[in-house]
């Protein structure tokens, strides 16, 4: 199913969308490890599962299609597979478009794509520069096509506006929906909202939430996305800096109070960064439903 009529059906509905992101596990037991954790999620019921496609510059890109595939076919749950354009040339995009196409794919999110850690992997002078340059393609190729949002602005661009006009332009290339970036404080989601609609933004946009689960994975987190930490959160980092376990059940609980609320302030959807882990989705999702 096209994660735009998932969204029309839901507001239709009074309903409210819930997906997870997974990324393909590494090793020889990707599709293995892959099923397990989709198939414990899809006892949750979520509206989608999105892939990613070698997330943080890990190069971790080849099972995306493959694990998409099977969690439609396999779980009957729709897919989303995730795609950058940064070290991709025209002739690359066709073929996974073709790719896409032989796996049955049929919700794509285009992005560009975090630097790689080996930038020898990048073009010096490459086809795509920005995620709206791949979407026109993917759309005529029949897709139903997604994008990034930053409610705090991307970390290279200046101002939020800016950003905010950067994310129309993915709309006016045929994206059907936004995910947002994870965020700590969901007031910046709303003040992002309240922008975007006024520059035009109407497709929906789900609000994408990561539960903290150490101190290294939120600093990573933060010098990767410039995402902003509330007081809140630093002092719970601080005070379970030598507590791993309540760390994390602070971590879960803290997302969970992050997703009610959006969900009560009338947010059009809920993503959960659920990191392979099959107790945040549950948690996450039981927060939410109260199932
Ligand atoms: P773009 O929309 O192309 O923007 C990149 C930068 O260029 C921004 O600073 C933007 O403001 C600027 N820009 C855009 N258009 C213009 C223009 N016309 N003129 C000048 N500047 C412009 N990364 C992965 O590697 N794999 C994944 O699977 C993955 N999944 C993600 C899922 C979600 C929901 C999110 C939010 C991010 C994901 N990322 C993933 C990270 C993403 O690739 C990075 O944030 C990347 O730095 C930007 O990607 P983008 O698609 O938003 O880029």
């Amino acid at each position: 199913m096209r994660v735009d009529d998932i969204f029309k059906q839901a507001k239709q509905a009074g309903a409210l969308p819930v997906s997870f992101e997974m990324f393909p596990p590494k090793g020889d037991l990707t599709m293995e490890k892959a099923r397990e954790v989709a198939g414990s999620w899809a006892e949750l019921h979520p509206d989608f599962i999105s892939v990613t496609y070698s997330a943080g510059g890990s190069g971790n890109k080849g099972a995306t299609a493959d694990i998409a595939q099977m969690i439609t076919d396999e779980l009957g749950i729709p897919s989303v597979a995730h795609l950058t354009c940064i070290s991709l040339t025209r002739e690359g995009l066709k073929e996974k478009i073709e790719d896409f196409r032989a796996h049955g794919i049929r919700n794509v999110l285009a992005l560009r794509g975090d630097v790689p850690h080996d930038a020898s992997n990048t073009p010096d002078t490459p086809d795509f520069h920005y995620a709206k340059d791949i979407i026109p393609q993917l759309v005529d190729a029949g897709f139903c096509v997604g994008a990034a949002a930053y409610t705090e602005g991307h970390i290279e661009c200046d101002d939020l506006q800016t950003s905010i006009e950067h994310l129309k332009q993915k709309q006016d290339a045929g994206a059907s929906f936004f995910v947002t970036q994870l965020f700590f404080d969901n007031e910046y989601f709303y003040r992002f909202r309240e922008r975007a609609d006024k520059a035009g933004i109407t497709v929906p946009v789900t609000a994408g939430i990561m539960p903290f689960m150490s101190k290294d994975q939120v600093a990573r987190m933060v010098f990767m996305c410039g995402a902003s930490l509330p007081s809140p959160v630093i002092k719970l980092l601080a005070r379970y800096e030598n507590d791993p376990d309540s760390l994390r059940a602070a971590g879960i609980e803290y997302a969970c109070r992050q997703l009610e609320n959006l969900r009560d302030h009338g947010a059009e959807g809920l993503h959960v960064y659920a990191m392979n882990r099959p107790s945040v989705a549950r948690a996450c999702m039981s927060a939410i439903r109260g199932a």
